[in-house]
């Protein structure tokens, strides 16, 4: 059996980074069995389609490393699809859902119903005073089919409902959560077409993934109670059901869903604040699975070679930045100052107000910039706001160094700084050995040494090597600092 699953995201805004994870364990799936990895756009639900989201959807997979071999994508600026199951969004298939929703009707696993908004929520309310869940009471199950089209031709309003057999139970395999079972007396009449001419969600996917040939379905454990009204689906139109992989919820550290309102949660928010997608990738996948191995740094290709659903938990990842942050910081530790120069351009040219055409005419300068602060920066966005250090312009000094800039010896500093500077110029190579001829030059030494001029220079106790700073300010600006 060749392996095909799919990421089906409804465009409703951005890509959250639940859903990543989500497309993440899809492709590695696909790619560790040689499979199909499908983009399926979910737009079905009219009331929450955000402009441009598809766009955002495609490019934020892009951006991730996560290519996908079938369904919409941007190619020479226009959303086009790929492969030969599609349309791919869902919206483009309404004739499709139209005939198995006429085909369950017709073998009595669906009925049209007329019941007004109004009789609903009776309904409802009815059963929240019994303490009951909220369920519709088949009241049109009992419609004769001739008397239903009769009412639809004169313009009547309707749904169609899947017909649920009364106390039947409906048993399916998850992979991650073992074997399933529900009864038909604890389900709900679920609509499947809607009175806009649009499917449920619930009869879209079946459809879909059936036709679609998609062997595993991989997504989010919201959708577990869900699955029970679509293996019903497969039975009633008489299709082989696909295997079922729920993950766990994304949690932030309250053990709560991650949501907007505690900060970042878009694939955007993240690639905004300077996070590496190899990085995010490599945390995210971390999310509830453990891979069988010691550390946890994995390229998307060892990951591929790793991955199984074995390993996969039940219970929830917890998102924790602070985590994420340590990972970000070992990847950008770990580029090339040349790459990571070029990642953390856009942001270099936000902080320092720069332009690309500056930054790459200094190319070496700003390479240097990178080697200087790669060690210790979470982010491309901190990152770059550290490289405004060697801006030109007034120092702030920090608290702790003041006592520093009291010291007595500074004066004798200052005054040998200038001496020195005016011998030569501060090279890459005389940064290497300035603090040792400006040791010669004063007698000073150790801390003493170190501590003011760093102050001075750099308004902070602590920060890059001393021939960095030294050689990134340059002689002018050392000069400017120096004479205050
Ligand atoms: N459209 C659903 C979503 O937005 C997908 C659910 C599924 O994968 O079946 O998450």
């Amino acid at each position: 059996m060749t392996v095909r699953v799919r990421f089906a995201p409804s465009p409703t805004g951005w890509l959250h980074i639940g859903g990543l994870r989500t497309a993440l364990f899809n492709y590695l799936y696909a790619r560790k069995h040689g499979g199909s990895f499908i983009l399926r756009i979910e737009d079905t639900d009219r009331t929450r389609y955000v402009e441009g989201a598809i766009e955002n959807l495609i490019e934020a997979l892009h951006w991730s490393g996560l290519d996908f071999d079938e369904g919409p994508k941007i190619i020479d600026g226009a959303l086009q699809q790929v492969g030969d199951r599609g349309p791919y969004i869902q919206s483009e298939r309404l004739e499709l859902y139209k005939k198995y929703v006429d085909q369950l009707i017709a073998s009595g696993h669906a009925y049209y119903c007329f019941c007004t908004k109004e009789r609903l929520d009776d309904i409802r309310k009815e059963r929240e005073v019994k303490g009951l869940v909220p369920k519709y009471d088949g009241f049109c199950r009992s419609v004769p089919q001739e008397e239903a089209k009769k009412r639809i031709e004169a313009g009547e309003p309707y749904v169609v409902r899947m017909k649920l057999p009364a106390g039947e139970d409906i048993t399916f395999q998850d992979l991650v959560r073992g074997k399933i079972t529900i009864n038909t007396d604890d389900m709900d009449d679920q609509v499947l077409l809607k009175s806009d001419g649009f499917p449920t969600y619930h009869m879209a996917v079946v459809v879909d993934d059936h036709l679609m040939g998609v062997t595993h379905i991989v997504r989010g454990e919201e959708w577990l109670p869900s699955t029970p009204k679509h293996v019903y689906l497969y039975q009633a139109l008489g299709w082989e059901k696909p295997t079922y992989v729920h993950l766990p919820t994304v949690l932030n550290k309250d053990r709560k869903k991650l949501s907007k309102r505690q900060g970042d949660v878009s694939v955007e928010d993240f690639k905004s604040a300077g996070y590496l997608p190899e990085a995010l990738v490599n945390y995210l996948a971390l999310l509830g699975w453990s891979p069988d191995k010691e550390d946890e740094f994995m390229t998307l290709e060892e990951m591929v070679e790793l991955f199984d659903f074995d390993r996969v938990s039940k219970t929830g990842g917890i998102f924790d930045v602070e985590k994420l942050n340590w990972v970000n910081a070992h990847y950008i530790r770990h580029l090339e100052n040349g790459e990571l120069l070029d990642r953390a351009k856009p942001f270099m040219v936000e902080a320092l107000g720069y332009s690309m055409e500056e930054i790459e005419e200094r190319r070496e300068y700003y390479e240097i910039m990178m080697e200087a602060f790669k060690e210790n920066a979470a982010t491309l966005k901190v990152l770059a706001d550290k490289c405004k250090l060697f801006s030109p312009g007034p120092v702030t000094y920090e608290e702790d160094t003041k006592e520093w800039l009291e010291s007595e010896d500074l004066p004798t500093l200052k005054e040998a700084i200038i001496e020195l500077l005016d011998e030569g110029d501060m090279t890459l190579e005389r940064a290497g050995t300035f603090m040792k001829e400006l040791k010669e030059k004063t007698g000073i030494k150790g801390k003493n040494l170190f501590m003011p001029v760093r102050s001075l220079l750099t308004g902070a106790a602590h920060g890059p090597e001393f021939h960095h700073v030294l050689y990134l300010l340059g002689k002018d600006e050392i000069l400017r600092r120096v004479k205050g």
